[in-house]
């Protein structure tokens, strides 16, 4: 059965680094075999956030769109986990492409974070952090943005999520 919402946090990011910073904090909640799910239009910030939180992994690599490869793995510089991003806007088949990735690390090993994966990827955990990030008006200079932290499962219920709105 699906798990229920365990924590919840909504937060307004006024820059791309306010998401960054945030991105930054969120990282030191993670743990090898996450799953951040990435909710949001194009230009929303999620890449931004996901640079923010390699930042805060401490993870080989600049995290960019991740075009033309479906993930790209970035191994820890330390002994934490390794980051997997992904862009799941071209896998079609969900899950099974993505377990014929053949990556070379083991995603319950890594924190995988995924883009355009609303669908596709949810059987990979069923506690998992979905990540909503909305353009606060409908200005497309304007910097606002509101997002939205939902985590799900007892992996998430005490974890911290809320302190990141503070
Ligand atoms: P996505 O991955 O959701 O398509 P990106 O992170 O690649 O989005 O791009 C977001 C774009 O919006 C960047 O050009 C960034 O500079 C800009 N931007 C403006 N305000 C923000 C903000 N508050 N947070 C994140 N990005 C922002
Ligand atoms: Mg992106």
């Amino acid at each position: 059965s699906p798990a229920a919402d365990a924590a919840t946090a909504s937060i307004t990011v006024n820059s791309p680094t306010h998401m960054g910073d945030l991105g930054r904090r969120l990282a030191k909640l993670l743990r090898p075999g996450d799953l951040v799910m990435l909710t949001g239009e194009l230009g929303a910030g999620k890449t931004t956030l996901t640079r923010g939180l390699g930042e805060g992994l401490g993870v080989r690599g600049a995290v960019t769109s991740p075009t033309f490869v479906i993930a790209r793995v970035h191994p820890p510089l330390g002994d934490g986990p390794a980051l997997v991003h992904v862009d799941a806007y071209r896998l079609g088949g969900g899950l099974d492409e993505m377990e014929d990735l053949d990556l070379d690390v083991s995603l319950s090993d890594s924190v995988v974070v995924v883009e355009w994966g609303d669908g596709k990827v949810e059987d990979l955990a069923d506690d998992r952090l979905h990540v909503v990030i909305h353009r606060a008006t409908g200005d497309t200079d304007d910097e606002v943005r509101s997002v939205t932290l939902r985590g799900l499962g007892a992996r998430w219920a005490g974890a911290g999520l809320e302190a990141l709105a503070a």
